[in-house]
Parts: C-alpha cells; sequence; structure tokens
C-alpha cells in the first residue's frame, strides 16, 4: 500500500476529492497474449494523466490503496478501505473520496461503505467493463462523470453512491446485473431504514463468519455441513423462489438454527425479494431470518455487521426489516 500527494490542481473554489485506488478492470490491461485482459495493472497516476479535463471540476491527490480484481476483495480489505474513508473525511481537508474499483463486487463494498462510513461527505465508487487501453474503454467517461457529480454537490448528503455508464447508483439499490455489458448495472429495492454510518466497526477487529449458499434442484446439504463444522456464525440461503430450500437442507438450516448459527434466508430471483410470512416458511417459528429485498451477498454484509452488535435473532431480524 502507498501513498501519493500530487495536488492537480489549485483553484481554492474547486472542492478536493481524494481518489483512492483499488484497482479492477478500469485498470486493467490487455493481457500480453492479445487474449483477455488483466484487471488492477495500471496505477491511478496513469489513469488520471488520461483525463486531463478532471482538473477543470476539482482539485485531486489520489492514493494506489491496492491493485486488485474485485473478486479479490474481502473482509479485511473491506474494513482497513472503511477506516482509511472515515479518517480522510473527518477533517477538513477533503471534500469527497472517489473509489476506483472493480465492478465484480463493487456493490458489496459499496453497501458495506455505506453502513460504516459516517457523515455526509460524497462517497463514489467509479469502475469500468472494459480495461483501460480498450479501443472502447469506459473509464475516463466514468470517471469523469464522478467527480463532476462530486463537484456538482449533488451527492452531498446522500448513501455511498456507485458511477458506471454515466449513472449514479445508490449502495443500498445498486446490483450487476450484466458480466459484460458496458451498462453492467441495475437499480433494485433497497432497506429504507438502513443508515450511512450506522456501523461502528472502529473497535472490531475480525468480522464474523458468514457464508452463502446456492439453492438448486436436488441442491447437496454438504456446503451447509461444511459452513456448520467450520464455526461460520452465520449463513445465507440463497433459495429458489422466495427463499425455498429443498429439504435435507432445510432440514440441516433447521438444525443449524437451534443450535445458535444466525440464517437468512435470501433468493436467487434477481427481484421481489423475501419477505416473512409472505412465502411458505414461517421465520419465527424456524429461526430463521428473512432477508427482505437485500440480495444474498448484501444479505450477507447486514448479517455480519448486525453480529457485531448483537447475538439475538429477532433484533437481527430487526435490522432486515428496516
Ligand atoms: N474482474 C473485474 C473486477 O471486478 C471486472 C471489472 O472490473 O469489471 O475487478
Amino acid at each position: 500500500m502507498y501513498l501519493v500527494c500530487l495536488p492537480l490542481c489549485c483553484s481554492a473554489a474547486l472542492p478536493k476529492i481524494h481518489i483512492i485506488a483499488t484497482g479492477g478492470t478500469i485498470a486493467g490491461r490487455t493481457a500480453s497474449d492479445g487474449k483477455g485482459y488483466d484487471a488492477g495493472q495500471v496505477g491511478i497516476d496513469v489513469l488520471l494523466d488520461a483525463v486531463p479535463r478532471l482538473k477543470k471540476y476539482a482539485e485531486l491527490d489520489y492514493e494506489q490503496f491496492c491493485n486488485i480484481g474485485s473478486q479479490d476483495m474481502d473482509e479485511n480489505v473491506w474494513m482497513a478501505l472503511s477506516r482509511l474513508v472515515n479518517e480522510v473525511l473527518s477533517g477538513d481537508v477533503y471534500d469527497a473520496v472517489i473509489i476506483t474499483h472493480g465492478t465484480d463486487t463493487m456493490e458489496e463494498t459499496a453497501f458495506f461503505l455505506n453502513l460504516t462510513v459516517r457523515g455526509p461527505k460524497p462517497v463514489i465508487l467509479v469502475g469500468a467493463m472494459r480495461p483501460s487501453d480498450a479501443p472502447d474503454a469506459d473509464g475516463p467517461a466514468n470517471l469523469l462523470a464522478a467527480v463532476k457529480a462530486t463537484a456538482s454537490r449533488r451527492c452531498q448528503g446522500r448513501e455511498v453512491l456507485c458511477c458506471s455508464a454515466g449513472k449514479l447508483y445508490e449502495a443500498g439499490r445498486i446490483f450487476k446485473y450484466d458480466s459484460h455489458a458496458i451498462e453492467a448495472f441495475c437499480s433494485g429495492n433497497g432497506l429504507s431504514g438502513l443508515r450511512r454510518g450506522m456501523f461502528d466497526i472502529s473497535s472490531v477487529g475480525v468480522l464474523p463468519k458468514v457464508g452463502i449458499i446456492y439453492g438448486y434442484a436436488g441442491c447437496s446439504t454438504l456446503p451447509l455441513r461444511a459452513f456448520i463444522d467450520n464455526g461460520f456464525d452465520g449463513v445465507v440461503l440463497a433459495g429458489v423462489g422466495m427463499g425455498n430450500f429443498y429439504g435435507e437442507v432445510m432440514d440441516l438450516a433447521l438444525k443449524a438454527a437451534a443450535g445458535g448459527m444466525k440464517i437468512v434466508r435470501s433468493t436467487r430471483v434477481v427481484s421481489g425479494g423475501v419477505f416473512t410470512p409472505l412465502g411458505e416458511v414461517n421465520d419465527e417459528q424456524c429461526g430463521f431470518i428473512a432477508a427482505g429485498p437485500l440480495n444474498p451477498q448484501k444479505a450477507r454484509i447486514l448479517l455480519m455487521l448486525a453480529l457485531t452488535r448483537t447475538d439475538d435473532t429477532a433484533a437481527i431480524r430487526n435490522y432486515f426489516a428496516k
């Protein structure tokens, strides 16, 4: 991890933005054999130099926090990133933070940061679906859109946002719905009661262990058994339909919940969510928690953060009911 502070512009009237680079396709480069590309190859200095117009809208400095494909993001990176953003925004120096990030797990990082970064100052994640040296590279336009949105002050007091294909998406609603198209993101339903910065993780050393199990016809019990045997604190079931699961998995989940493991029912279906008592499972009777509108990957994050506060299933249910 290394830090460079290089003022690109010095106008007092311009907002001051700290850019934190984490990698992704926006920093990707075509592979040496010309087949495909590698994410997280190019430094943030090079990416910023490619868009000289940024200087018109903001005073920028930058930091190369890491340079990875976002498929390699994990809880430790999120915790360190969240602490850094809180620190950067706590003083009077910076008006906003922009984070360059891969698109694969952007919705997860944004959701985590939204729940753990305090204050009203804008935080925007920006990525790209084409590597930096592609003829149709979308990173430069996305960077410019993020800086312009921040400079316009219309992002003040909002959730953590993601910028892609010229649009802004709220962390609580964004999800990736296309693995290849430049218009890769969509906005779905979120939990309106989740407030930015509502979880203080400053004294949390390690996040609780929560896994996800994907449902399918004839689903094996092996993944759930492995999570139980390895001491996971919770599991999110990405169930079929409204959070249903193959009978043998449901039976094991019931035993796990009775033994203290937190079981959150979400769904592999992109829209509609899992609400109790609408469907076929009575969560209160089973000791489960319904994920509401959250997809499995966001439900996992909320469960991890809720578990830093309480072990009580009913109290955790309240976070998902907000
Ligand atoms: N695998 C890349 C990443 O998430 C994909 C992207 O950025 O679009 O880092």
